[in-house]
C-alpha cells in the first residue's frame, strides 16, 4: 500500500449553490474532448468500482490486481483506491477510446459529476448530510463556454448520478470515522483491515463471506433484507458499509447487530 498525500484532498474551485447556475456542454465537437481522461488522480468509491467490474464482466480480485492502486492518506487510517493510468506518456484512463469513454454508462462518480466537485458534511448527532458543490473545469475546459445552464442539481439528475450521490454520501459516513486510528497500533493491514477492505471494495468476496460462512448465523438479518442483498449488489454494498461500521466501530444497526442469546 503507498502512503499519498494528494493536492485534491478537499473539493477546490468556485462554490456554488443549490440554486445558482453554471454553463457547461461537453461533446466531441470540441477542441478539447477527451483531454481531460489523462493524467488524473481518480479515487474510486466503492460503488464506482462495483459498478465497472460489473461493466467490464470481471471479479473483483481481478478489477482491484489489474486497474487500481490501493493508497493510504496521511489524514485518515482506511485504504482507498486510485484508478492506475495507462503507462504511456499521456497516461490515459485504461478506459479511453477515440470515441470518448467506453464505460460511460457505469463511468466513476467524480466523472460524472465532472466538472462539478461535491463535498459532504455531517452535522454531529443529526441523520442527513449536506453536499457541498464546486465548479472546478481545467483551464482547458472548453465546455463551460457553450450555452446549457444548470444547477447542480439539475446537473446531477442530468447525468444520471443521484444513485452514485447516495451511494457516496453513506460512505462518506464510513470514511469519516476512520479519521480515528481503530488499528492498535497494527495499521490497515492487519486482519480487522483487511476485513473492512473486502466489504468496501470486494463485493464478490463479501458475497461469499455473507452466504457461504457462518455470518448469518451470527447476525440476524430479516428475511426482506436477504432478499434485496442476493438479488441487489448495490444492496449488498449498503449491508457492507453497515457490517464495517458494526465490526470495526461496534455501531449496531436495523440490520446488522448480534443475535440475542436466549
Ligand atoms: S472513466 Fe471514462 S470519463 Fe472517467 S476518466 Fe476514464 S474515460 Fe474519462
Ligand atoms: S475538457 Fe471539458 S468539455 Fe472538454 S472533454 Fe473534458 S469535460 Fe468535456
Amino acid at each position: 500500500m503507498k502512503q499519498i498525500d494528494l493536492k485534491q484532498d478537499k473539493p477546490q474551485g468556485k462554490p456554488i449553490q443549490s440554486h445558482e447556475t453554471f454553463s457547461f456542454c461537453c461533446h466531441s465537437g470540441l477542441s478539447c474532448f477527451n483531454l481531460c481522461c489523462r493524467n488524473l488522480n481518480l479515487m474510486l468509491y466503492p460503488y464506482d468500482v462495483l459498478r465497472l467490474k460489473n461493466h467490464l464482466g470481471i471479479s473483483s480480485d481481478e478489477f482491484l490486481d489489474r486497474h487500481v492502486d490501493v493508497v493510504l492518506r496521511p489524514s485518515s487510517f482506511f485504504p482507498e483506491v486510485l484508478l492506475k493510468m495507462s503507462e504511456t506518456s499521456e497516461k490515459t484512463c485504461p478506459f479511453l477510446t477515440d470515441a470518448g469513454c467506453s464505460v460511460y454508462p457505469d463511468r466513476p462518480d467524480a466523472c460524472r459529476t465532472f466538472p462539478m466537485e461535491q463535498g459532504v458534511m455531517y452535522n454531529k448527532g443529526k441523520e442527513k448530510e449536506k453536499f457541498v458543490y464546486f465548479f472546478r473545469p481545467p483551464d482547458f475546459c472548453q465546455g463551460r463556454f457553450e450555452n446549457a445552464q444548470w444547477t447542480p442539481l439539475a446537473w446531477i439528475r442530468d447525468q444520471d448520478a443521484e444513485i452514485y450521490q447516495k451511494m457516496t454520501a453513506r460512505w462518506a459516513r464510513v470514511k469519516s470515522l476512520f479519521q480515528c486510528d481503530p488499528w492498535q497500533g497494527q495499521g490497515p493491514d492487519c486482519p480487522r483491515g483487511k476485513m473492512a477492505f473486502m466489504a468496501a471494495y470486494n463485493i464478490d468476496r463479501f458475497r461469499d463471506f455473507v452466504f457461504q460462512s457462518t455470518f448469518l448465523k451470527r447476525y440476524p438479518i430479516k428475511s426482506d433484507v436477504l432478499k434485496r442483498i442476493r438479488a441487489s449488489d448495490t444492496e449488498l454494498l449498503k449491508l457492507g458499509f453497515e457490517w464495517i461500521e458494526f465490526f470495526i466501530w461496534g455501531i449496531a444497526s436495523k440490520n446488522i447487530r448480534l443475535k440475542q442469546r436466549v
